[in-house]
């Protein structure tokens, strides 16, 4: 058996930041992943080719002095663009005038990700995949047979949603384990370039939202975009009811009539991509002696509000202060990680399955539109007091938890308002003393 002093399973996203993080503060760390090196490959089928990445994840980045080598490749997206059934367009901005969320390459970003670990000295074992672990021994086995096992001072599973880590904790006693998989799956569609250019307006997150279900469009550096229909597995509006080639085209004409002509090959498109299930995952503890599961593996939420990635790059960082200030005494920053970090990655994921609703359903809707001018009002006229929760999510380090909790008296606050309220002449102050005493409450 070897042995090593820190493993990391999976070189996804959140194992190759956390690798290139720890490996910078001077401990030898290996990487070991199941897949072949994705840098001589291509981009796995079925997986989200771009991502959205904003402020939590940016913070980690910059932590680990990579960020500069990915901004080159960001496009900003200032805000929603919303596309009723007329094929009408309606903006609305995410927050102040500069802030914007960012699609980025999910290889791309990998790909930089494991470039940079390594040039700090992680060593990468790719075609690795762990098919057992022995949590007493801290020590995993491989399913090539002839891969000798391996042992650590310390095993962090950032082994995703299915993680092999936390497969053994789950036979531990005490484990706490919940898994939900929601009724709608996704299919992911391509937007091709028109004459080397965006077939749409490239700065901004597409949506079509259309009640029970959606589509979204994030663009690509080369000019493309990337669709995701979000839709049921079953019913009478379905995955399942699209059975033919003839019903695909009607469902398109009839909800999305603006895209068929961005999408020549649509139909081919559809009944090719594959149909993706999308899950939530809320595990405690993340930790049983030297092994500790972080990102997916230990939380794995909906895509709805972008924050899986940016979450788990904040799992690194907050790792890191914690580490710092316990002095990297294990025994004390694995459980302490574990305890002070769950309760936020709980706040995320509930945050993430309501923002689904909020996505497919209110951005139409003209009190959720009327909401968040009011909303943008106060936040300029008490900037310190009053942030919506889609900016303390999105643009701000303020815990999850927090965030969620503030998120609810700012609901109950708007809730109160009459039917025709209008949100360019309502008074801002009585909306922000109640606001603040309810907090005093809360908090
Ligand atoms: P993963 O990215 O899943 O990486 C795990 C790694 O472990 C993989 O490389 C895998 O091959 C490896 N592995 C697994 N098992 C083994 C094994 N037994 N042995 C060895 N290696 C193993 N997040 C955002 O922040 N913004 C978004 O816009 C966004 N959009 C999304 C859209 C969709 C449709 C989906 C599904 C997710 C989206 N997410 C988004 C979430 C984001 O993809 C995840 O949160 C993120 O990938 C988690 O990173 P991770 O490293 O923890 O896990």
């Amino acid at each position: 058996m070897e042995h090593k002093e820190i493993s990391i399973l999976g070189a996804g996203l959140v194992g190759s930041l956390l690798a290139a993080l720890l490996s910078q503060k001077g401990f030898g760390v290996d990487v070991f992943e199941m897949r072949g090196d994705p840098r001589s490959q291509k981009i796995g089928e079925g997986r989200s080719i771009n991502l959205a990445l904003s402020h939590r994840g940016i913070t980690a980045l910059k932590r680990a002095g990579v960020f500069e080598k990915i901004e080159p490749a960001l496009i900003p997206m200032m805000g929603r663009m919303i596309h009723d059934l007329k094929g009408n367009l309606n903006f609305q901005s995410y927050g102040r005038a500069s802030q914007h969320i960012n699609s980025v390459s999910r290889s791309g970003l990998n790909n930089i990700l494991i470039d940079h670990a390594e040039s700090h000295g992680v060593n990468f074992h790719f075609d690795h995949k762990c098919s057992q672990v022995d949590l007493e021994s801290v020590a995993m086995d491989f399913d090539d047979p002839s891969v000798r096992s391996v042992s650590s001072e310390v095993l962090i599973g950032a082994d995703g949603a299915f993680s092999m880590l936390r497969r053994a904790l789950e036979k531990t006693d005490r484990f706490n384990f919940h898994q939900h998989y929601i009724e709608h799956g996704y299919k992911e569609l391509h937007i091709p370039a028109v004459n080397g250019t965006f077939a749409m307006e490239p700065n901004n997150l597409h949506i079509w939202p259309r009640g029970s279900f959606m589509l979204i469009a994030l663009p690509n550096p080369d000019c493309s975009f990337t669709c995701t229909l979000f839709f049921p597995f079953e019913g009478d509006l379905s995955f399942d009811s699209l059975k033919d080639d003839a019903s695909v085209l009607q469902f398109f004409e009839t909800y999305f009539q603006d895209v068929l002509p961005l999408i020549p090959d649509l139909v081919a498109q559809f009944q090719t991509n594959p149909t993706a299930s999308l899950v939530t995952i809320k595990t405690s503890p993340w930790v049983k002696n030297r092994s500790l599961l972080i990102g997916d593996a230990s939380h794995a939420i909906v895509p709805f509000y972008g924050q899986g990635m940016n979450a788990g790059f904040e799992d690194c960082r907050l790792f890191m202060e914690w580490g710092e200030k316990l002095k990297f005494d294990w025994d004390k920053l694995l459980p302490y990680f574990s305890n002070h970090r769950k309760a936020d990655a709980d706040a995320i994921a509930d945050l993430a399955m309501k923002n689904f609703v909020e996505m497919r359903d209110k951005v139409a809707d003209e009190r959720f539109v009327a909401i968040k001018k009011l909303e943008s009002r106060l936040q300029e006229a008490y900037p310190d007091s009053w942030i919506p929760l889609y900016s303390m999510v999105t643009f701000s380090d303020i815990p999850y938890s927090k965030a969620k909790k503030l998120g609810e008296l700012q609901e109950q606050i708007m809730r109160a308002l009459p039917d025709d309220f209008d949100p360019m002449s309502h008074p801002l102050v009585p909306i922000i003393e109640s606001f603040n005493a309810l907090k005093k409450d809360v908090l």
